[in-house]
């Protein structure tokens, strides 16, 4: 959706979010990374905000994948309720399997004509990809249609989810998980690759849409060793790269230690989410298996942005 000028979104619920209610209750910790049913998760833009208020949270961003369908939702709903908003993106960058490469795109402009083309061209990739994969399955003697598919998605964006989700019910298989191990995941009887931004584009795009780019959970990049995650993320500093992911659902404790020692190392900023996909996956929100994710986390973001849309002239937020 379009805002007025003066709404920019990022500008009004995360900047100014305090006035909304000067009297909430101070949280020590947020949540940087979730899902909505914008992407693959279970729960509106408005419900995911709501529960990040029960959970006590004191800011949030909305990482939905390819689109940022949801964020204006979100951000009405946390000016609200009073909870801090960033908008934000995750995008799958092309990456050599079996390791994948997300990048969060955070305080993308919803205004920048270049994020509407790149969701689109996201979009796009996703569209091409669904009908390959019913195709796939009806080659297997599948009974699927893309009409089916889209029905389940309900308008939403179309994932594996939603071609699970009806291979489950008709029988095919005997849960979500079952699902993609048999079809749907990589090396899956079905298995379509979408087309992926390479990550230097990922990154320059989230740059020209006004955000800051950051390499999500780093352990799916299933490096082979600590020389080469450093080298993937030496490469990715030279693309622009603003920050990392270091808590994260998938991080244990020896994992968060290292990826803090190496953002501080290459004066990257920290950042974490729980990648809360609501009912998809057992992951609580504000929780990555068991750690909180500081609030200190989001100020330094904010604090990243002011300074990046100060010094850009790309973005006008005037
Ligand atoms: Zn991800
Ligand atoms: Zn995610």
């Amino acid at each position: 959706m379009r805002l007025p000028k003066s709404q920019s979104i990022w500008k009004t619920a995360a900047i100014s979010g305090n006035k909304y209610l000067p009297n909430r209750m101070s949280s020590d910790f947020v949540d940087l990374h979730c899902h909505s049913t914008a992407s693959d998760g279970t729960l509106s833009p408005t419900a995911v905000v709501r529960l990040a208020m029960e959970r006590n949270l004191s800011a949030l961003a909305l990482t939905d994948h390819d689109t940022i369908a949801g964020v204006a939702e979100a951000a009405a709903e946390a000016g609200r309720v009073g909870i801090d908003f960033v908008p934000g993106i995750e995008i799958s960058a092309e990456y050599p399997h079996p390791g994948t490469m997300h990048l969060l795109g955070y305080g993308v402009d919803p205004q920048n004509p270049t994020l509407a083309s790149l969701t689109d061209k996201l979009l796009a990739g996703r569209d091409d990809r669904n009908p390959r994969i019913i195709a796939k399955l009806q080659a297997l003697n599948i009974s699927i249609t893309m009409p089916e598919v889209e029905a389940e998605a309900g308008g939403k964006v179309i994932g594996r989810p939603h071609i699970a989700a009806i291979l489950v019910r008709k029988g095919y298989v005997t849960s979500i998980k079952h699902a993609f191990d048999k079809y749907l995941a990589p090396g899956g009887l079905a298995y379509y690759d979408k087309e992926r931004l390479s990550p230097k584009k990922a990154i320059g795009m989230i740059l020209e849409c006004g955000g800051l780019p950051v390499l999500a959970h780093p352990v799916q990049l299933r490096y082979q060793n600590d020389g080469e995650l450093e080298r993937v993320v030496k490469d990715l500093l030279d693309m622009g790269l603003a920050g990392i992911e270091v808590i994260h659902s998938d991080h244990n404790a020896h994992l968060v230690e290292q990826y803090v020692a190496l953002a501080e190392r290459f004066g990257l900023i920290k950042t974490g989410g729980s990648d809360f996909h609501g009912a998809n996956k057992q992951i609580d929100l504000g929780n990555a298996a068991g750690r909180r994710i500081p609030r200190k986390f989001f100020d330094d973001l904010m604090t990243a942005l002011r300074s990046r849309k100060s010094a850009s002239p790309m973005t006008n937020n005037q």
